[in-house]
């Protein structure tokens, strides 16, 4: 089913998003966390896509996996930055031709180190607003299309005025909904909000939640994509840093403040960058379950 209807009938969605794991191990435990979340029936599940096509066939299994053997509803991440048009066309086909209807349509990121010399693919999109454009004009409606948005400004934005400015022109071009990236502190999404409907922008906008279960592990991801880590939050885990048990107790606490207070906020629900494990989701959820 497409996720811009059932966002329709839904009061709020929850959502886990998940990565193509490299090995047959990696995927047999993947599908072992998605049957231990799958009692949340969460509003869909997504697969993520390796920006510059590395992951292809990987994430069309787990995508098909999904898909043909649960009853969940799958989106498909897809990147631009590394395909020709047609190579995207082939791998859209392909979801369509076994029924999936939801994709999440991103540029990628460019390579470490060729933010100037990266060459875009001659006959490839340069930005997702182009992917967009290319679904919508190739698929029509079949497919619901989501794109990515950034509460604190995408890092090559000169400022976040200018990066709303091309959120809306992919939802100009066809977006139905919107994910964020990460952020850990709700003032920045409550302030990209009301930048957002300033901007004429309609569509859903679900937070992304990512519940702090490996210090490192965030704190590289956070750099890399912009968000900052709350000074109060680095000075509650840093103590505890080489205890693991402990920094994710303090994770799951502060993602548990986190949503509770986007949820009595009104947000339109929740998607969980899950890291292919199930245990902090699941305690968070259970928390939070009384407000979703
Ligand atoms: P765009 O919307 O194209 O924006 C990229 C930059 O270009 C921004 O600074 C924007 O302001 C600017 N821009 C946009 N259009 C124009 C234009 N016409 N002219 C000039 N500037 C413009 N990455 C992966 O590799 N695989 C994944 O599966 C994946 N999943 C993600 C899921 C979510 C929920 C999020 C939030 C991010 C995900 N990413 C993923 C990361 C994403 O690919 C990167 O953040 C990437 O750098 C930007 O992708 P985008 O789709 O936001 O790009």
């Amino acid at each position: 089913m497409k996720i811009s209807e059932i966002l329709k009938q839904v009061k709020r969605s929850i959502s886990f998003e998940f990565f193509p794991p490299k090995t047959p191990e990696g995927e047999e435990s993947l599908f072992k966390t998605i049957k231990e979340l799958e009692f949340i029936k969460p509003t869909f599940v997504s697969v993520t896509y390796g920006a510059g096509g590395s992951t292809r066939e990987r994430t069309i299994r787990v995508v098909k996996r999904i898909h043909l053997q649960t009853d969940l509803t799958v989106m498909a991440h897809q990147t631009c930055i590394g395909h020709t048009k047609k190579e995207i066309i082939e791998i859209l086909k392909e979801y369509r031709n076994i029924g999936v209807q939801n994709i999440l349509a991103l540029r990628g990121d460019i390579p470490e180190g060729q933010k100037e010399s990266f060459v875009f693919p001659p006959d490839g999109c340069r930005y997702a607003g182009e992917l967009v454009s290319l679904i919508r004009e190739n698929f029509g409606d079949w497919f619901s299309i989501g794109v990515a948005a950034y509460p604190e400004g995408h890092p090559e934005s000169p400022d976040l005025d200018t990066d709303i400015f091309y959120f809306k022109k992919k939802v100009d071009a066809g977006a139905d909904f919107a994910i964020t990236q990460m952020f850990f502190d709700n003032r920045y999404f409550y302030n990209f909000m009301e930048k957002v409907h300033k901007a004429g922008i309609n569509i859903p906008v679900i937070p992304g939640i990512m519940p702090v279960t490996n210090f490192k592990q965030i704190k590289k991801f956070a750099d890399m994509c912009g968000a900052s880590i709350p000074k109060e939050l680095i000075e509650k885990i840093q103590p505890v840093a080489d205890r693991p048990e402990e920094v994710e107790k303090i994770g799951i606490e502060y993602a548990v403040k986190q949503c509770e207070d986007l949820l009595r906020n009104g947000v339109r629900g929740l998607h969980f960058y899950t890291l292919n494990r199930s245990k902090a989701t699941i305690h968070i959820y259970n928390r939070i379950k009384e407000l979703i």
